[in-house]
């Protein structure tokens, strides 16, 4: 799972740049280059890439503020780039929250195994718990809560609740979701899903009357929708 993801490289030296995109893509990512600071953290809010590579001396706004500001909208993994050793010593003493550094000259197998080590630490486990506005999905615990207070769920009605909060705004098919809820591919009818979805629609209706999280949408399936 660690290929084919998104990297963004801010780096306003095309020679590098170019040279980071080819170590990026020659480990099955794809890669796309921003060269001025200004630049960056408007790309990152609206393609949020799954990984930076932010170099730290960049042209209208340096890597520092650069990572401060994704910081507070973001978790992306940012390994920050720098042309000397001694920098970082600094870097991690400002608690950017940066994921790792990288000096130059770099080597590429060394830039393709950090870019690796952040993407697999940034992968969503199963243990990861989803927050969509009151409710809260936590698989570690196998729990839900709405405003706070306890789902009390039944297995299915569980994983039911966990893919479509996992995905908001995407329709489901009643296969895809059987798919979910069902691990050991068992054959059951559309109806099963249907009546799943309605009991599960019934508990969260009587913790909040006025949510409806769960909406079908005619012939295709459900969707999970926050209210605006
Ligand atoms: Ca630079």
């Amino acid at each position: 799972m660690n290929n084919g993801a998104d990297i963004l490289i801010v780096e306003d030296e095309p020679k590098i740049a170019n040279l980071l995109a080819d170590y990026v893509r020659a480990a099955g990512h794809s890669a796309r280059v921003i060269g001025d600071g200004r630049e960056v953290v408007d790309d990152v809010r609206r393609k949020t890439p799954d990984a930076i590579l932010l170099d730290l001396m960049l042209p209208g706004k340096d890597g520092i503020e650069i990572c401060r500001e994704i910081r507070t909208f973001s978790q992306v993994p940012i390994i920050m780039v720098t042309a000397r050793v001694e920098e970082v010593d600094r870097l991690l003493g400002l608690e950017l929250g940066a994921d790792d550094y990288i000096c130059k000259p770099f080597s590429p197998r060394e830039v393709v195994a950090r870019l690796k080590a952040v993407l697999r630490r940034a992968q969503p486990g199963p243990a990861a718990a989803t927050e969509q506005g009151p409710l809260r999905v936590d698989a570690e615990r196998f729990e839900a809560t709405l405003h706070g207070e306890r789902l009390d769920l039944t297995a299915v009605e569980f994983r039911l609740l966990q893919t479509l909060a996992s995905a908001p705004g995407r329709v489901f098919s009643r296969d895809q979701l059987m798919e979910r809820i069902y691990p050991d591919h068992r054959v059951v009818g559309d109806r099963t899903v249907d009546s799943h979805v309605k009991n599960l629609r019934r508990k969260l209706a009587a913790l909040d009357p006025e949510l409806d999280l769960i909406q079908s949408v005619y012939g295709v399936g459900y969707r999970f929708e926050l209210p605006e």
